[in-house]
């Protein structure tokens, strides 16, 4: 699949979860349209990885372990931030499924610690760190259509993505006279090297069930992620933008 055609030459975006799935899509996306990009994760392995493949572009990366969950660890990974930031995307995220019947204490804390106050630590840390004489500041959210529709066995996770929704609209009002946008990306089920792995058969029953006859790509995020950044996009505020070939209609 291509990527959209958008240039972010001089543009500095922050991809928390950035080094593995979707969020290293994005950051390769935003790269090879002339971006720099530091990429947020807890994952070392997955930075490591991340180091390797990226490097035709060592000179447009900054690599920064991270916990989300943890406001030090953020802060420490915000002074060490080379340049302004104009982009930021909240993609770190986590599952911890159960049905509610069995869901216990800590999986309701680690999904909404990690997803929903993993992003208030991030946003809150970075505002400053924005660069100020810029128009076109970007806040991307990665929430989830079950953060839109609720899922079996996900009470934490659609709690989480349907807060960060209303995180989302909030930003939205709230900062758009300071020159962001705040907006929000609901995925669908998008393969990723984990779901790669499962059976074909099993992959293809859940294809059959997306009105477009296939699962998503990590390049189909990507591609909503670029252009809700670029200029092109910016009387789009406060909005959630589906990626999920129909799967809810
Ligand atoms: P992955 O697990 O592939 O990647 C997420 C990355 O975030 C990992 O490297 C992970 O590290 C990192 N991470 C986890 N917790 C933290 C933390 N506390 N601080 C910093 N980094 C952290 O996930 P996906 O690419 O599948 O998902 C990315 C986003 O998209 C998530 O928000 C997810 O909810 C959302 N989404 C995904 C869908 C899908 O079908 N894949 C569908 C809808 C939404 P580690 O490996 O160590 O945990």
């Amino acid at each position: 699949m291509k990527n959209i055609n958008f240039s972010f030459t001089n543009k500095n975006a922050v991809v928390t979860g950035g080094a593995s799935g979707i969020g290293f899509e994005i950051t390769r996306s935003f790269l090879t349209a002339g971006g720099n990009v530091s990429i947020w994760d807890y994952s070392e392995q997955a930075l490591n990885n991340a180091k390797t493949e990226l490097a035709p572009y060592a000179n447009q990366i900054h690599l920064q372990q991270i916990d989300v969950t943890n406001r030090e660890s953020v802060a420490k990974a915000a002074a060490a931030l080379p340049w302004a930031v104009d982009i930021l995307v909240n993609n770190a995220g986590i599952t911890r499924d159960k049905s509610f019947a069995k869901m216990g204490a800590e999986d309701w804390d680690a999904v909404i610690s990690t997803n929903l106050t993993g992003l208030f630590n991030v946003t809150k840390t970075l505002l400053e760190k924005f660069n100020a004489s810029s128009t076109h500041k970007r806040i991307i959210n990665i929430s989830s259509v079950v953060g839109l529709y609720g899922n079996f066995g996900q009470t934490n996770y659609a709690a989480a993505k349907a807060g960060v929704i209303g995180m989302t609209k909030t930003w939205g009002k709230e900062l758009g006279r300071k020159g962001f946008t705040s907006n929000a990306i609901a995925p669908g089920f998008i393969m990723t090297a984990m779901t790669k792995a499962m059976p074909k058969e099993v992959l293809e029953g859940m294809a059959s069930k997306v009105p477009v006859v296939r699962l998503g790509e990590t390049e189909d995020i990507a591609n909503a992620v670029l252009f809700l950044a670029s200029e092109q996009a910016s009387y789009i505020n406060g909005t959630v933008l589906s990626v999920d070939g129909g799967i809810v209609l």
